[in-house]
């Protein structure tokens, strides 16, 4: 393997600056990795040789004109395929997109294309962003690099999986309920779900309007920081960004990595403990309570009552607002038709195309989000869900006034066998349990590797307040200072 892939983005990008190699050098070394373990690793869905390399080729030419570059210039990258590009397949992991080739690029893949990153192709990815494993992708799994026969995680375990096998040094994530930070978890990456708001839904195909995130995925803290303000702050095109600046993401992390985290107070959230995490998952994170005492962390503990109630409010927030943004595949405007022979009728062809081009699990969140929209059930389901996601916000702002930052265990389990979860959709469901309250709250969330257990990579997640996004990547850079990073085997 070249050496080029065993970098960071900082030392990849630093080494393009200073003319110790060529952004075409660094992207052809990617795109051998990716032809060398991808049809073992299966992260990518469409690997774009030539626009790759077309990008690194500008990149160079700007450099030698004596172009000041950005921070990430010639730095390869990996788009989950939840972002539409311009001309490049976007199927979100379903077959009702096959094919469908987006006449724009998503805010984010435009800023991304900006800073002069080179895109690799598109990550795997659960159907529609829907799944905890990466399973339910129309188009087979991704195996996780640190053992083939198990799950990466989900929804975007494409991302997480491309960043452990060493085939790309950044990747982009979404979160809705932790897509970004368990597949960072369970591969020993670090993933940072940005407050809602705080990154673009422009050209993000939507699952869940209002919990929908996308963010960075990286193997170092540093290099997410630095991928976060580069596709960070706000987009006119998108009616919920927040009109601010990013928080300074790369300084707070510059900062943590000194390794001192005197005055800062952190929260481990009580209800956590009692919610069944895996005993390896479990001494893991009490091992990295402990270096973070040492690093001069207070540790205090803190009650968020409500956050027991997470899961289900999720799961009918989430699939209402599924059932509603995927009305719009129908046959007619993107993507898959069938049945289309002149003799049905439209809702006929409606029908046939959604039954050929929806998998079971998106089938599933659409028929239980609509009957929880149904009149008469609405109250009853999706109005009580609303207000379990007030309560859950107040906990959060409570913890926030007596601590800088929350912990707790990325997920209850380190990663599973293929195969082990998806007969009971419950127990997939369950990877969720410790992220899904920092999407109802809004505010930011990051995993980073704190561990193994058995083997296997265990994440420690940071909490903070909304627009605080800075402070996580406090707390996480210090975490890795003093643990280091996590290494898979060799593939
Ligand atoms: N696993 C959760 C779900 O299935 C979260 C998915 C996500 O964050 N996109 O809905």
């Amino acid at each position: 393997m070249s050496d080029l892939t065993r970098m960071t983005a900082t030392e990849i990008a630093g080494l393009v600056a200073g003319g110790g190699t060529s952004a075409v050098e660094v992207t052809q070394a990617h795109l051998d990795r990716i032809a060398a373990v991808d049809d073992r690793v299966n992260a990518f869905l469409h690997v774009d040789v030539e626009g790759a390399l077309a990008a690194a080729r500008e990149v160079d030419a700007r450099r030698a004109a004596g172009e000041r570059l950005g921070p990430l210039a010639g730095v390869p990258v990996a788009v989950k395929d939840v972002l539409t590009t311009k001309g490049v397949p976007t199927t979100v992991g379903s077959k009702i997109l096959e094919g469908w080739r987006p006449p724009y690029d998503s805010t984010i893949v435009q800023r991304l294309r900006a800073a002069g990153t080179v895109m690799l192709g598109k990550t795997n990815m659960d159907e529609f962003a829907m799944g905890s494993s990466t399973e339910y992708s129309a188009y087979g799994p991704t195996h996780n690099p640190w053992d083939l026969s198990r799950i990466p995680g989900g929804s975007g375990g494409g991302s997480a999986a491309a960043l452990a096998a060493y085939e790309a040094p950044l990747a982009i994530g979404s979160d809705t309920g932790g897509s970004i930070r368990q597949p960072g978890a369970v591969t020993g990456t670090v993933g940072a779900k940005p407050t809602y708001g705080g990154t673009s839904r422009y050209g993000l195909v939507a699952f869940s309007s209002s919990l929908d995130t996308p963010g960075p995925c990286a193997r170092t803290v540093l290099d997410a920081a630095l991928l976060h303000e580069v596709i960070g702050g706000h987009d006119p095109r998108d009616s919920t960004s927040i009109p601010q600046p990013v928080p300074d993401v790369v300084t707070a992390a510059k900062l943590g990595a000194t390794g001192d985290l005197t005055g800062v107070k952190l929260g481990v959230v009580t209800e956590f403990a009692g919610e069944g995490g895996e005993p390896g998952v479990m001494a893991a994170f009490r091992e990295a309570v402990d270096t973070l005492t040492k690093l001069g962390a207070e540790i205090v503990e803190v009650s968020c009552p409500h956050f027991t109630y997470a899961l289900p409010a999720y799961y009918l927030i989430a699939p209402s607002e599924c059932s509603s943004n995927l009305a719009r595949f129908d046959g007619v405007r993107f993507g898959l038709r069938v049945g289309d022979d002149g003799n049905r009728s439209l809702e006929e062809v409606m029908s046939l195309t959604r039954e050929a081009g929806f998998g079971p699990e998106v089938k599933r969140r659409i028929m239980i989000g609509t009957y929880a929209l149904s009149s008469g059930y609405y109250d009853a389901y999706y109005g009580q869900a609303q207000k379990v996601r007030t309560l859950i916000t107040r906990d959060f702002t409570a913890a926030f006034e007596r601590v800088d930052a929350l912990i707790s265990p990325t997920t209850p389990f380190v990663a599973f066998p293929i195969g082990a979860r998806t007969a009971d959709p419950y127990q997939m469901y369950l990877a969720d349990l410790f992220t899904i309250p920092t999407n109802l709250y809004g505010g930011p969330g990051i995993s980073v590797p704190c561990g193994l257990s058995d083997g296997l990579p265990v994440g420690l997640q940071v909490m903070a307040p909304t627009m605080a996004d800075d402070r996580m990547y406090r707390v996480a850079a210090a975490l890795e200072s003093a643990v280091g990073t996590f290494t898979p085997p060799a593939l």
